[in-house]
């Protein structure tokens, strides 16, 4: 048996919410987070700032075991020396035990260095508080962190003086050489755990650019073990009691009753109806069973859970207002304006009266989608970009998290109804910024006439700015910067001494008109391409004909670059069945639960699958053949984007008939 020590992950969890800790590392247990941690750190991407850390602080050991005890008996041999660097120190104290991402002994002194991809624009400590003196709540979770770190050595080793630092990514900082980050790879050991390593030494040079930053914590450490109480069990606790009740109640493997809060609309430990089915046991059924005296059936009832751009859930479950058939018409603030589409509100409201009266049937605002569509200029083009944002820059003169497009894809949709999958780019050369040639293509792509363009998202207009930024502060000669940036201004919206201002071909944002004049029961609170995509399958008859044929990518018919002969619809349960589910998985090596994760969680660095396929393309050593399959799922999955695009137009121009 491992011993039930509180570390680092579990302080963590136990933050958010101190009833996780119970459930944390059962089997039976649904847990819908990635069980890959490095594709978790891919996924959220930084994954490699903790090693360009250390060579901030050079010569150091890795203690690499994940035995508790080997790495307590190396850290130990390790800190008799007068003077060291240890990466991944272990600690103990009572139950508790850390790793230390870097520890710096000089004498009595030692540095507790825990690092972090998070960016920021200060160089000290003010940048984590609010005028009244309280913590940021963005940075409530990194400052934690580090106290729970300092006070377990604190407690380990009283003789030392400890200061805590949070090393991070200094977003204002200038790569001072090309290449950074290629210089960082990931490998493979013998047991088939996955780490950054360094391809090549770090130059003085590579480090003048000075990306991170360590911010010394002492005051905040203070602030959160003297001085800030916590509630704990609806009782005020300091710090110490508070995590050494975490500790106590883990070792013991007890719960800490339930309070049900805004995290619960999240929380990893919510099983799905398939999940119970099985027979796993779900931590948030028994949370609001235990909590509320819910029953089974009370769980088929919506709640403000699911209630789409929910700003008040925390009132809510003050005013005991959980179930949709709680709140009312004021409760959620519901406003008109005069203006065509529905209000915010107005769709909150549409949703809770569809869930309470069973009403299945989608709700189409015909006449203002109508006027809308007669705006438009055919034919009409629809586009998606897959982009990734690293943390080390990949040329000389770039900051950390500029962003990077490696893909895109475009359909058109002509005049007389004909349909193609027109073009599409996609780089995935390792250490090459594709930026500038992305554009390059899209404009080539698009200029050829005045069609209306579709986004689905401001995505693709927070990259075009960010590109033409980027051209506009190059200093290298770039023989058709003008042509680029006149092109960009062109399809895009953006700011000029605080005035918004519409290029005359301004891009269409799709997903703003499915919000303002679509709403189907299926979709629930969410309107993500992935979601409205199979809903609209489902409710459009027209689509429903049209695609149960294998037209897709077939000769004299939908022209495609990446299928063949291709039946969009199948079947299950009655249902169309998810398109996304059709497409082969992007890797072999990732678990279907990992790989689903990371599928619907487009919000993780804006690019769950996509941006984590990329990232392994450019820093893994992966064979020429296994590659290019990487890049043919991803020219499919991207076609499937932009298709869907078109199918929600097709659907619409069949019902508003
Ligand atoms: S359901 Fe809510 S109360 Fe229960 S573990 Fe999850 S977050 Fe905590």
């Amino acid at each position: 048996m491992k011993p039930r020590y509180l570390t680092k992950s579990r302080f963590k969890l136990a933050m958010e919410c101190p009833t996780k800790l119970f459930y944390t590392g059962k089997k039976e247990y649904v847990d819908n987070k990635l069980e890959d941690p490095f594709l978790e750190a891919l996924a959220e991407g930084g994954f490699q700032v903790g090693e360009l850390a250390t060579a901030y602080y050079p010569g150091g050991t890795n203690i690499d075991t994940l035995d508790y005890d080997q790495a307590l008996n190396e850290t130990n041999e390790l800190l008799k020396q007068d003077n060291c660097v240890i990466y991944e120190a272990a600690i103990k104290y009572d139950d508790f035990f850390i790793r230390v991402d870097i520890l710096q002994k000089e004498g009595n002194q030692i540095k507790l260095i825990e690092v972090k991809a998070k960016s920021t624009d200060a160089r000290t400590d003010a940048v984590f508080y609010k005028k009244d003196g309280g913590f940021l709540a963005g940075w409530k979770p990194y400052i934690h962190d580090i106290a729970f770190q300092s006070y377990v050595a604190q407690q380990a080793f009283p003789q030392y003086e400890i200061t805590p630092y949070l090393m991070l990514v200094d977003k204002n900082a200038k790569s001072s050489t090309d290449g950074l980050n290629q210089k960082f790879k990931i490998t493979q050991d013998h047991s088939g755990r996955k780490h950054v390593t360094l391809a090549e030494e770090l130059t003085e040079e590579d480090l003048a650019g000075e990306l991170l930053v360590a911010i010394n914590m002492e005051n905040a450490c203070y602030k959160v073990r003297y001085e800030d109480t916590y509630t704990y069990v609806n009782e005020e606790v300091d710090f110490s009691e508070l995590i050494k009740n975490f500790a106590s109640m883990y070792k013991q493997d007890q719960i800490i009753e339930p309070i049900i809060n805004s995290s619960c609309k999240t929380c990893e430990f919510k099983a799905s109806d398939a999940a119970l089915k099985d027979g796993m046991k779900s931590g948030y059924h028994e949370c609001f069973k235990s909590s509320l005296q819910w029953e089974d059936k009370d769980f088929a009832e919506d709640n403000i859970f699911d209630l789409w751009d929910c700003r008040k859930t925390p009132t809510f479950i003050q005013e005991g207002k959980i179930k949709f058939a709680d709140v009312s018409k004021e409760d959620i603030g519901f406003k008109e304006d005069n203006k065509p589409g529905l209000t915010r509100t107005e769709r909150q409201w549409l949703q809770i009266e569809k869930s309470l009266n069973n009403d299945s049937k989608i709700y189409l605002d015909k006449e203002n989608l109508k006027n809308e569509m007669k705006t438009w200029t055919y034919p009409l083009h629809f586009i998606d970009f897959e982009t990734s944002s690293p943390a080390i820059p990949f040329n000389k003169g770039r900051r950390p998290y500029e962003g990077i497009a490696f893909q895109f894809s475009h359909h058109m949709v002509h005049e007389d109804g004909k349909i193609e999958h027109r073009s599409e780019y996609l780089n995935t050369e390792p250490g090459f910024n594709p930026n500038y040639e992305f554009v390059r293509r899209l404009k080539s792509e698009l200029e050829n006439d005045n069609g209306t363009i579709f986004k689905y998202s401001p995505h693709e207009n927070t990259y075009l700015t960010m590109i033409y930024h980027q051209l506009q502060t190059d200093e290298s000669f770039i023989k058709d910067k003008d042509e680029l940036c006149h092109f960009i201004r062109e399809i895009t919206e953006y700011e000029v001494d605080k005035k918004k201002i519409e290029g005359p071909r301004n891009m269409v944002d799709l997903l703003k008109l499915v919000k303002s004049y679509y709403y189907d029961p299926y979709m629930k609170g969410s309107n993500s391409i992935k979601v409205v995509l199979p809903s609209i399958l489902n409710s459009s008859d027209y689509l429903k004909e049209k695609y149960s044929k294998p037209i897709y990518g077939a000769k004299d018919s939908i022209r495609s670059l990446n299928f063949e002969n291709e039946t969009w619809i199948e079947f299950e349960n009655g249902q169309v069945k998810d398109p996304y589910k059709l497409l082969p998985k992007l890797f072999d090596d990732v678990s279907d639960k990992d790989y689903e994760y990371l599928n619907l969680h487009e919000e993780l660095n804006n690019g769950g699958a996509a941006m984590t396929a990329y990232e392994r393309l450019q820093f893994e050593d992966i064979p020429h053949e296994v590659r290019s399959e990487i890049e043919k799922g991803m020219l499919k999955y991207c076609e499937l984007d932009t298709l869907a695009m078109v199918m929600i137009y097709e659907a619409w121009a069949d019902m508003i008939k």
